[in-house]
C-alpha cells in the first residue's frame, strides 16, 4: 500500500497512470525533450528571480535569472541526455540547441520584466510542505513561492492563464497546493479553525511571448472534484489500476511521453489496431 505521494507523482499519475507505473514504480527514467529543456531553464530562472524580491533592482534580477536559466540549459546539453523525438540531422540538432536557448532567455526576461512587478514584494521562494489527509495519504510539495500572508505563489511555464475554476480543473493540485498553505498560516498564527482552501493562489504564468500574474478563487464545488481526483488516483495507484492516457490526451505522443515508443497503448499502436 502506497501512503506518500509527492506532487511530482501525482501529476505524472493524473496525466496517465501507465506513465505513473513507468516512471515512479519501475523507476524508469528518461531524458527530456528540447522543450522540457527549455521548461526546465526557465524555472530555474524564475525560482532565482524570486529568490532575489526586494533585494535587488529589476535589471540585476533580470540578469541573474536569465544567467539561472542559461546554466541549467547548458547542464542538460552537457549531461547529453536531451531526447529527440523527431530525427533530427546535426544541422537541425544545433538549431534546435540554439533555439532552445533563446526561447528559453527570452521567457525569463519577460517573467521579470512583465509578471515579477505584479507578484507581493514579500516572497519566500520554494518552500516545501507536506499535508497528512488521515484515511487516504500523506502528500508533499513545494511553493514556487510564498508570501507573508501565506498565499502560495503558483508558476506555470509556458502555458496561458484560464478561469479560476478551470484552472483546478485542469490541475487538481493546485488544491493541495492552497490546503497547504492554509494550514501553515493556521499553525503559525495559531489561529485555528476549518481549513478552507478557496481563496489563495496567485498563478504566475511564464512563456516566450506573453507573461502574466492573476489571483485566482475556487469554489467549494471545485475544490471538492479536485480532492475528489486525487483520491481517485490514490486508490486506483493502491488497487495496481494503471490505465493509460485518454485517447485525445495531450501527453500521449513521442514529444511528452518518454515511454511512447515502448508502451504498447500509445496513441500510433491504438490507432493501428
Ligand atoms: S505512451 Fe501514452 S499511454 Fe503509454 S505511458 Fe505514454 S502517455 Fe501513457
Amino acid at each position: 500500500m502506497k501512503t506518500t505521494f509527492s506532487v511530482a507523482e501525482l501529476k505524472t499519475a493524473l496525466r496517465c497512470m501507465k506513465q505513473f507505473d513507468y516512471r515512479w514504480l519501475q523507476g524508469l527514467k528518461i531524458a527530456p525533450t528540447f522543450t522540457q529543456a527549455s521548461s526546465q531553464g526557465v524555472r530555474a530562472g524564475v525560482r532565482r528571480a524570486y529568490e532575489m524580491v526586494g533585494k535587488a533592482e529589476p535589471e540585476e534580477i533580470e540578469e541573474e535569472a536569465a544567467t539561472a536559466a542559461e546554466v541549467k540549459v547548458a547542464e542538460v546539453f552537457a549531461s547529453g541526455d536531451i531526447r529527440d523525438p523527431h530525427g533530427m540531422s546535426e544541422d537541425q540538432l544545433l538549431c534546435e540547441k540554439s533555439r532552445t536557448e533563446r526561447r528559453t532567455d527570452k521567457a525569463t526576461r519577460l517573467f521579470v520584466e512583465h509578471t515579477l512587478p505584479y507578484l507581493p514584494s514579500d516572497l519566500t521562494p520554494d518552500q516545501g510542505w507536506a499535508l497528512n489527509v488521515p484515511g487516504l495519504a500523506e502528500f508533499s510539495g513545494e511553493f514556487s513561492a510564498i508570501d507573508i500572508g501565506y498565499t502560495p505563489i503558483a508558476t506555470r511555464i509556458f502555458y496561458p492563464i484560464p478561469d479560476d475554476d478551470a484552472e483546478l480543473l485542469r490541475d487538481p493540485l493546485l488544491a493541495l497546493d492552497a490546503y497547504a498553505a492554509e494550514t501553515i498560516r493556521q499553525e503559525e498564527t495559531k489561529e485555528a479553525g476549518e481549513i478552507k482552501a478557496n481563496n489563495c493562489i496567485i498563478l504566475a504564468t511564464v512563456s516566450s511571448k506573453t507573461t502574466n500574474s492573476a489571483h485566482i478563487t475556487f469554489s467549494d464545488d471545485s475544490i471538492e472534484r479536485a480532492l475528489d481526483r486525487i483520491e481517485s488516483v490514490v486508490e486506483a495507484v493502491n488497487k495496481g489500476c494503471f490505465m493509460p492516457a485518454p485517447h485525445d490526451s495531450w501527453t500521449c505522443n513521442n514529444e511528452y511521453c518518454g515511454f511512447y515508443g515502448m508502451c504498447p497503448y500509445g496513441q500510433r499502436n491504438r490507432t493501428q489496431r
